[in-house]
């Protein structure tokens, strides 16, 4: 749904092909997300649509060690507490307020692609032809397998059921961590439903899971299972940790947990799909519409690889940290004792929030390929911040030097250029205060891509790699 947004936005012709029958999730599934993912929808305007229905909080975690980041400079410089269920709700109400066309209740059966596009075979009715097709079919991807796209990675050590059942039984509130994992009882809003996630005895099967296999492994954990009824959702996930060798084959792209899939801890998996859609989006929307050559598509796995086989590596160390045996419990307290130094907690904190995504794009000023901080400017329309700036999804150069130093013509339709002041200081998440520059070429999804330091030095070699070439479009 965030790449049908981003893809709207920049107007192109979007179409989501969706099997279930309306939005509605059965389950609570994911938990939240970190505080970029909030700066990317603040960018776009729709945080406060989130930020209402759910809680902000210190909670991200590595480990057993609370990384407290409410010193890092953001305004969101916290996680916020919210069930995907609500999540997807509110996506999905704001996608209909854009150009984006849904097919609910089809599923895509397969594909063939040719030189000028794909043709989508759906379950229910005729094909669609599209330019490209983007797999976002989650971590059992028919697409991936489809086009042939390798998911190498570890095989699964240990499952967790999930569920959201009720019980005769009053249960303990919380978590409680043992030799197998974490487990976790937890009454929702409602106060009669509870949301179960109890660790398997030994890695259950990929058949989906009943009532009597969480009944067996509550008894085998709380030495009860509390008189479980009436389940409206059992699920199990594993630590199964793979990712896609290539997120793209020709006309088909990879996002979301269809390019990778983890052990949840750290709860980074939404929250690194809807990076990677407004990664993806803007380009192949720019390349959809001409302005950009292909190639400008392979810098969506150079950056958006790198920051996903991170997240998986400080996974599988949260998953081996979760086993509390007597023996791991020495690794965890060593563990504990570094994250909780202030420079240890910042680099930790710095990767879990998505805060400290730096993509690599050479040498040069700090801000290069890192997020444009959300600064409050004043321009000849009056204050504004910068995601305010980023509302429509549309390159920006900010020059804050003195008014008028640049022309943007013939792009002038593709990148907007705004004169504005700004006194305050100049700050990253981890790295701290940096030099401040005298304008920012930054990208629709926030990322900087040309630093000015008083010349306009590299700046249309920039405006050509990332926004094509003047004549284009
Ligand atoms: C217990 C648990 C807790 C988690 N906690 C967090 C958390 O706190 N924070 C966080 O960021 N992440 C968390 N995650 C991870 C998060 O849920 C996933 O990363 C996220 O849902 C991935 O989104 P996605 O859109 O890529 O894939 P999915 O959510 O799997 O969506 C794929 C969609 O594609 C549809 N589909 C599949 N195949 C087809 C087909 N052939 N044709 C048409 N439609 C199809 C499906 O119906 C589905 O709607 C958690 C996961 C689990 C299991």
């Amino acid at each position: 749904m965030m790449l049908a947004a981003e893809l709207a936005l920049a107007k192109v012709d979007v179409a989501v092909v969706e099997r279930r029958p309306d939005h509605v999730l059965v389950g609570s599934r994911a938990g939240g997300f970190h505080s970029r993912t909030i700066e990317v929808l603040d960018q776009r305007g729709i945080a406060d649509r989130f930020l209402a229905e759910g809680q902000t909080a210190q909670a991200a975690m590595f480990g057993t060690t609370m990384l407290d980041m409410s010193d890092f400079p953001t305004r969101h410089p916290y996680a916020l507490g919210i069930w995907q269920n609500k999540i997807e709700r509110i996506m999905a109400a704001w996608i209909t307020e854009l150009p984006v066309r849904i097919y609910y209740g089809s599923e895509v059966t397969g594909f063939a692609q040719d030189d000028t596009g794909v043709d989508v075979e759906r379950s229910d009715g005729e094909p669609l032809r599209a330019r490209y097709l983007v797999g976002c079919d989650g971590g059992r991807s028919a697409i991936r397998r489809a086009a042939g796209i390798e998911f190498p990675g570890w095989d699964p050590t240990k499952s967790t059921l999930i569920a959201e059942v009720e019980l005769t039984e009053e249960p303990p509130q919380g978590m409680r961590h043992d030799a197998i994992g974490v487990h976790a009882l937890h009454t929702m809003e409602d106060g009669r439903t509870v949301r179960v996630i109890v660790g398997e005895q030994q890695l259950g099967p990929s058949s989906e899971p009943t009532l009597r296999d969480l009944s067996e492994a509550l008894i085998a954990v709380y030495g009860t299972d509390f008189g479980i009824h009436n389940a409206t959702w059992i699920s199990r996930f594993t630590d199964m940790t793979r990712q896609a060798a290539a997120y793209r084959a020709e006309r088909v792209l990879l996002a979301g947990d269809s390019a990778h899939v983890h052990y949840p801890a750290g709860g980074q998996g939404l929250s690194l799909g809807v990076q990677d859609a407004v990664n993806l989006g803007w380009k192949l929307a720019q390349v959809v519409n001409g302005t950009s050559p292909e190639s400008l598509l392979d810098t969506y796995q150079a950056e958006r690889h790198p920051v996903a086989a991170r997240a998986l590596q400080h996974t599988m160390a949260q998953s081996a940290l979760q086993r509390r045996d007597e023996r791991n419990k020495a690794l965890i307290d060593v563990v504990s004792e570094l994250a909780s130094m202030d420079e240890p907690r910042k680099r930790l904190a710095g990767l879990i929030s998505g805060l400290d995504i730096h993509y690599d794009l050479g040498e040069g000023h700090p801000l290069l390929g890192r997020r444009m901080p959300d600064l409050d400017l004043v321009t000849d329309d009056g204050p504004l911040s910068v995601f305010e700036l980023l509302r429509g999804a549309k390159p920006l150069l900010l020059n804050l030097a003195e008014p008028g130093g640049f022309n943007l013509t013939p792009r002038a339709e593709r990148v907007q250029l705004i004169d504005a002041e700004y006194v305050g200081p100049w700050e990253l998440p981890v790295l701290g205060a940096v030099t401040a520059p005298t304008a920012v070429l930054v990208r629709p999804d926030g990322y900087v891509v040309w630093v000015g330091d008083g010349t306009h030095l590299g700046l249309p070699e920039a405006l050509t790699a990332w926004f094509g070439p003047p004549t284009a479009g």
